[in-house]
């Protein structure tokens, strides 16, 4: 595992760049990585474009707070993951825009909420699925993360935004941006007749990339 001092540097540099390319605007958003001791979890009300890495937040494996600026609100999203989802490394929750669109349009499928438009969000982001509307803050939204059993390495949070895990810091971030340059896609297409890749091509790609496909 990764030492928490390069950890720690690498939730600041690409925190700023998500929020640098409009992934995160204001305080939106929060980041967290699996140390070897805990957590470390991006504070509340913190902007993802100034991060100090000495001022992260830790808290240890069971949830309780160990140093640095308290950490986000949103804390138990991504409890919920790591604890159904051992492989888990790192928890990336944005407020992205299309994403978040997606996440308010009533026909958007709950069990499919980014449908296999290209290889890459299936490769990387897997199915998708919606969980109900909760208010922020409020901790049923761990409880409905965790009833999926951890099948899932991403979900949406309707009308609010995607939560999405990785291995690590970097496939968590890449896999993020992934989910919503497909959402982008998707809604720019709406409307029109789309072509989404078949069956048999989902099929192909999990024979060839298993390894590395989710869910
Ligand atoms: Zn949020």
């Amino acid at each position: 595992m990764m030492s928490e001092s390069k950890t720690r540097e690498n939730i600041v540099r690409l925190s700023k760049s998500l929020f640098d390319r409009g992934f995160s605007v204001g305080s939106a958003g929060n980041i967290s990585a699996a140390v070897e001791d805990g957590i470390l979890m991006t504070p509340t009300n913190s902007c993802l474009g100034f991060l100090d890495p000495a001022r992260i937040g830790k808290l240890d494996h069971r949830g309780n707070y160990v140093s640095g600026d308290k950490p986000s609100k949103e804390i138990f999203l991504h409890r919920a993951f790591y604890e159904t989802r051992p492989q888990a490394g790192a928890v990336v929750h944005l407020h992205s825009t299309y994403a978040t669109a997606l996440s308010c349009l009533s026909d958007t499928d709950p069990e499919d909420c980014i449908p296999p438009l290209t290889p890459y969000v299936v490769m990387r982001v897997g199915r998708v699925r919606l969980i109900p509307y909760v208010r922020p803050g409020d901790e049923k939204a761990g409880d409905l993360i965790r009833d999926l059993r951890g099948a899932y390495a991403a979900v949406l949070l309707a009308n609010h935004g995607p939560v999405v895990t990785g291995k690590d810091i970097e496939s968590a971030v890449y896999a993020s941006e992934e989910l919503e340059e497909t959402a982008k896609l998707l809604v720019m297409l709406r409307g029109a007749p789309v072509r989404m890749l078949s069956t048999s091509n989902v099929q192909e790609l999990k024979a060839v990339f298993g390894e590395g496909l989710k869910s």
